[in-house]
């Protein structure tokens, strides 16, 4: 928090009962996400917006067939109200590669409560998702589907995500965009991840985003607080909208 940022997000991204259960802690779903929203309200004690995580359920079920639409609906709704109840100001849908799944997450997120979405989706394999949605193709999706907010997060790294978002606001015009890559790809080393982009790097592409239409900017894995001082200083402040401007 002492990096001034001005959006924090719960530690619940695989925090679906189904994604849960490989941890054998699906039965406390509801506990867990309502638990983290009061421990980052703690944390943020007023001075940040929370944004409640919502990752893929994992193993894409969706596009192979083991969950229905409607049961994913349902699983992001549980997690959802969860978090709403916990005390988040918005939900950030994030690092989806299925545009489907997408929809059943902002589905559930909307049968739950009346809160604020921000919609991201990992753009990571030759400038698509792993299942081939383009930047335009989930600008024109996430529009329809009238979200707050729509853009790029986690993925290969900061520089990729200019390009990304020059083609989100070609197809959507006007449309509040987010950036929020990784600190470069990470490489084992020792067993543990690193993430090699420097906070001084990942400010100076900070600028770049701005350029291309961000207006919502942050970090996805690797990402420290260093790296949030940084870009925050680099922008001078101006990386969020308000949170009148972000609920329609
Ligand atoms: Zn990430």
């Amino acid at each position: 928090m002492n990096a001034d940022a001005q959006i924090i997000l719960t530690c619940t991204f695989g925090g679906t009962a189904l994604r849960l259960l490989d941890a054998g802690l699906d039965a406390r779903a509801y506990e867990i996400n309502h638990r983290a929203a009061e421990l980052a309200r703690q944390a943020a004690n007023g001075r940040a917006l929370i944004a409640g995580s919502m990752g893929p359920i994992g193993r894409m079920p969706l596009a192979l067939g083991a969950v229905t639409y409607a049961e994913a609906v349902d699983q992001f709704a549980d997690q959802a109200r969860a978090l709403a109840e916990g005390g988040v100001d918005l939900f950030s849908i994030e690092s989806m590669s299925d545009i489907a799944e997408m929809m059943a997450a902002i589905e559930g997120a909307r049968r739950a409560v009346d809160l604020p979405i921000f919609a991201t989706m990992s753009f990571d394999t030759n400038g698509k998702t792993l299942l081939g949605i383009t930047p335009t193709y989930a600008a024109i999706e996430l529009t329809k589907a009238g979200v707050a907010a729509f853009g790029a997060n986690c993925g290969r790294g900061p520089e990729d995500v200019a390009a990304i978002l020059q083609e989100m606001r070609s197809a959507a015009y006007g449309a509040i965009l987010i950036a929020k890559p990784n600190a470069g790809i990470p490489e084992i080393r020792a067993g543990k991840a690193v993430y090699s982009t420097s906070p001084a790097r990942m400010a100076l592409f900070a600028r770049e985003w701005v350029r291309s239409g961000a207006r919502i900017i942050g970090g996805c894995c690797g990402t420290t607080p260093q790296h949030i001082a940084a870009i925050r200083e680099a922008l001078g402040g101006k990386s969020a909208p308000t949170r009148q401007q972000m609920i329609r």
